[in-house]
């Protein structure tokens, strides 16, 4: 049996209860067929594959804290370190309900390709929870964070394993796990990136997924002669990216129409509001129905919907599997020219394939989000440094980055014969990285 097939197999048969993590190692082992054929031998002896898919330790948690009731409530804690080859495990925190160790997996095994095509020395892991911060008090999310550090603590640092932000974790819940791991440890190390700037923060860092999400889009459409200017976009999720996918795509002369959270979503033909927005979503933590009854062009409806709505780009950035087949196909019969990922595995395989098959040019988010665990990257060099760079100097660095990866990813599908296949792009010029410094590494 071929390599790659076999290893398929045998990843199938250890995990079958996680589907998340086996569509994002089946995404990815399929599209590096070609390197792997190229070199089977060698990476069949090295095991390259079965090491690659099998993270180096998974660590589960029990968090104890206690309600504002004084009930004590108890979550699940996670933390994947799943390979660091190429440097101390990087990624985020997720703190969401529907949490369990297929997703952190997931996310932990795409974040090694990731943080290899950002060009910067940082390995693959992630982290989170089962928690749900919506509706909590402050106290009560201290109160977690306090109990899910306690134990974190003792398996990461700043040289070792650098955890940020993600879905749920914002610069409150981060701000929370700094002071924790500082009081346990005692050193005051770069130990959590997407801190506040007062401790360590980076300037750009709040921005930089969405920033860089656009500065890559932006690439791609020059790279083919066009111009990002009266453009219409779609965005989904009303988060960190979304916002300042949106803030940027505003700033780069398009104009975005929509964006949605877990219950409703937007379309407002005028161009959303992106500080009206802000107040709703990031000083409020209120619902999308805020935003529509205080904008009267805004129309608010219940549910999903976003990818009906006509548009030349299509940016999904708010969680795995939103994007559908159906969705692929309406967005195909509109006309979009670009779906480019912000969220992580936001578009499902069946549905990028028909993207693929119908000349929409799409970006995986492993390329198109990296922004974000770039400048956390920039962060870490900052704090190891002890000095702050400026905002500007840190929103250039993460524009050549994403600039760079867009080449990359570009050169390495037409190395193998796949112009256009930003998908098998990003998993062959990631994985070469790491698998070379795997097998520089010896057995381990
Ligand atoms: P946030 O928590 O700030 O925002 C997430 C947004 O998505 C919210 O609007 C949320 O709605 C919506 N959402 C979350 N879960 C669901 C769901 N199950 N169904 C529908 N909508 C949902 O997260 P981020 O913006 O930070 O992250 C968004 C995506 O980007 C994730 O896939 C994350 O992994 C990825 N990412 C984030 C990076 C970062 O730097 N923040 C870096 C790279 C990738 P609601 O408020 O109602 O829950």
């Amino acid at each position: 049996m071929n390599y790659v097939d076999e290893v398929l197999a045998k990843v199938r048969t250890k995990n079958a209860a996680e589907p998340e993590f086996l569509q994002a190692v089946e995404e990815v082992l399929e599209s590096i067929r070609p390197v792997v054929d190229a070199n089977e031998e060698l990476y069949r002896k090295e095991a390259i594959l079965e090491r690659i898919t099998e993270p180096d330790r998974q660590l589960k948690f029990r968090v104890a804290w206690v309600d504002d009731n004084g009930q004590v409530q108890v979550n699940t804690g996670y933390r994947v370190q799943f390979n660091n080859a190429i440097g101390p495990y990087k990624g985020g925190l997720r703190l969401h309900p529907s949490v369990y160790l297929g997703i952190i997996k997931f996310l932990g095994f795409e974040q090694i390709f990731k943080n290899s095509l950002t060009g910067l020395p940082i390995g693959g892991g992630k982290g989170g929870s089962d928690f749900d911060p919506k509706g909590k008090s402050d106290r009560e999310v201290m109160a977690f964070c306090q109990s899910f550090m306690t134990e974190l603590s003792k398996y990461i640092g700043a040289d070792m394993d650098v955890p940020a932000g993600d879905i749920g974790t914002g610069a409150r819940e981060i701000g929370y796990m700094f002071g924790q791991y500082k009081r346990i440890r005692g050193t005051y190390e770069g130990v959590l990136t997407g801190k506040g700037l007062t401790f360590g923060g980076s300037l750009a860092r709040t921005e930089a997924t969405g920033y860089g999400l656009l500065y890559i889009t932006e690439e791609l459409f020059k790279s083919h002669g066009q111009d990002m200017k009266g453009k219409t976009c779609v965005v989904s999720g009303s988060g960190n990216v979304a916002i300042y996918a949106i803030q940027k795509a505003h700033q780069l002369g398009a104009k975005v129409v929509t964006c949605s959270d877990s219950t409703g979503w937007v379309y407002d033909p005028e161009g959303i509001d992106v500080a009206l927005l802000q107040e709703v979503k990031e000083v409020k933590r209120a619902r999308l129905t805020e935003y529509a009854a205080a904008r009267p062009s805004a129309e608010y409806h219940e549910g999903r919907g976003v990818w009906q709505i006509k548009c030349d780009i299509a940016l999904p950035c708010a969680t795995q599997n939103e994007l559908l087949i159906e969705d692929a196909k309406q967005l195909v019969a509109n006309g979009v020219t670009a779906v480019c990922e912000g969220a992580n595995m936001p578009t499902t395989l069946e549905a990028t394939q028909y993207l693929q098959k119908n000349g929409v040019w799409f970006i995986p988010g492993k390329a198109a989000n990296a922004g974000g665990v770039a400048t956390s990257a920039l962060e870490m060099s900052q704090n190891s440094e002890r000095l702050s760079w400026t905002f500007e100097e840190v929103d250039s660095r993460l524009n050549g980055i994403m600039v760079n990866i867009y080449h990359n990813i570009d050169d390495a599908a037409k190395r193998y014969d796949m112009e256009g296949d930003y998908v098998a792009g990003a998993n062959i010029a990631g994985f070469e990285k790491v698998a070379e410094a795997m097998l520089a590494q010896g057995v381990c």
